[in-house]
């Protein structure tokens, strides 16, 4: 039954191939495209060799909609996941419109040229989604992705009224580099350096990036300084639960990284716009990509783990509760299991949950969705099976 087509051979894509690899029960043809054929190849020999499955692999440039609609016109796959970069979203779109084919991302929309993200570029595709009968979720990694399947999960089973959503997201790990992202650099880089918005009393709370922070006691972990930071699940969850009032995403940096974050926008390194190098344009921000530890490589040394969750309060029979829900993942077993650091497996796995939940029919309804419309329970589910398993705490102190 399961067709499905993967766009993007970084960490993620690694990821979502073994983890589908891993299913043979519910996908049942794969292929792997990206822009460089010669990354797929390599996955798919490390696939063949020690699951015996076979991954089809293809070049393709999805910033260009004919050449996407020509390879889905050839394969024809059920669902095309997306984990290539969120500049190429709406030309993925597009061409799955064009061909007939549902949709699974996990980051949404950024336009090249401008840092800045939001939702509204691809909600505006709801109509043409439901119009041609065809399913499009959006965000399913796991922030966005399983923070906002626990934010649905803790709104069906704990809570009549969710009024405060803290999402924290800490990464104990240690790669053993002086300075690297654990995603791609640039989409990174252009996240964590703008400036600070949350949501609280019905308005979007401006502040200078990573003003408010303090320690948070994360479990297994310890306290970690933690910054708030504008993050995209909060925009659709504020829409979906209109009871919060208060919603903020609190991430943890170290002093080090933070250092070379602003060394790095000091010097003009994160400048999107194109600058003349002798005689040629580049875009600074690129070329550090270029000279970075490429952020799929950094598993092989990577000890600690993430820790990330969310911690919510709110009423439940007229009664305050609080609750927080979690993941924690160990860098080293994601390397062992999938060549990947634990920042790509966590992404990776909730991707190939959700192309699950779609061939399942579980998650199917013709429009644009972000997760937390779907039903939860089997996505929960599935999360302990296939290696992020979940844990709960009741009525502790969230420290916020
Ligand atoms: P990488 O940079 O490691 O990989 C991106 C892949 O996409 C590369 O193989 C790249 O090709 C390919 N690609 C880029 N541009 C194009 C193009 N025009 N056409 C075809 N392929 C292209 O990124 P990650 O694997 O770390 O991240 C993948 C996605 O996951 C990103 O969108 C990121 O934002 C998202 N993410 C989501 C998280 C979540 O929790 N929701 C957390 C972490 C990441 P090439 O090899 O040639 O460069």
């Amino acid at each position: 039954m399961g067709k499905v087509l993967i766009i993007g051979a970084g960490g993620v894509g690694t990821v979502v191939v073994n983890k589908i690899a891993q299913n043979p029960n519910v996908f049942t043809e794969i292929m792997l495209a990206s822009r460089t054929k010669s990354k797929c190849d390599k996955i798919a020999a490390d696939i063949k060799n020690r699951f015996g499955v076979e991954v089809k692999t293809a070049q393709v440039d999805a910033d260009d909609v004919s050449e996407l609609v020509n390879l889905l016109d050839g394969f024809k796959p059920e669902l095309l996941v997306n984990v290539a970069l969120p500049y190429q979203d709406l030309t993925i779109m597009d061409a799955c419109l064009e061909a007939g084919v549902n949709y699974l991302d996990t980051a949404n929309y950024e336009p090249k040229d401008e840092a800045h993200f939001e939702y509204s570029w691809q909600w505006a595709y709801k109509e043409r989604f439901e119009k041609a009968g065809l399913t499009a979720i959006l965000g399913c990694g796991f922030d966005p992705g399983v923070t906002s399947i626990y934010t649905a999960y803790a709104a069906k089973h704990h809570f009549d009224e969710i009024q405060y959503l803290d999402i924290v997201d800490c990464n104990a790990g240690d790669h053993h580099k002086a300075f690297a992202t654990n995603f791609n650099p640039e989409i990174n880089i252009r996240e964590v350096t703008q400036r600070g918005k949350y949501w609280e009393n019905g308005e979007w709370v401006d502040t200078e990036p990573h003003q408010i922070h303090k320690a948070l006691n994360y479990p297994e972990v310890g306290p970690k300084e933690s910054y708030v930071i504008y993050h995209e699940e909060l925009e659709s969850l504020v829409k979906n639960y209109p009871t919060i009032k208060r919603a903020r995403f609190w991430m943890t940096f170290g002093q080090e990284y933070l250092t070379h974050l602003r060394v790095i926008q000091n010097i003009g390194m994160a400048r999107i716009d194109e600058v003349e190098y002798n005689g040629v344009k580049i875009v600074p921000i690129q070329f550090l990509k270029a000279v970075l530890p490429d952020p799929g490589e950094l598993g092989e040394n990577y000890t600690g783990q993430t820790s990330i969750g969310c911690r919510i309060k709110g009423l439940k029979d007229g009664v305050e509760k609080t609750y927080y829900v979690y993941n924690n993942c160990s860098h080293e077993a994601a390397y062992k299991e999938t060549g990947a650091q634990g920042v790509s497996y966590t992404t990776g796995v909730p991707a190939m949950i959700g192309a699950m939940m779609f061939f399942k029919g579980l998650w199917r309804k013709p429009g644009v969705y972000n997760v937390e419309e779907f039903n939860p329970d089997p996505f929960m589910e599935q999360l302990n099976i296939q290696g992020l398993p979940w844990h709960e705490l009741f009525n502790v102190d969230l420290e916020l």
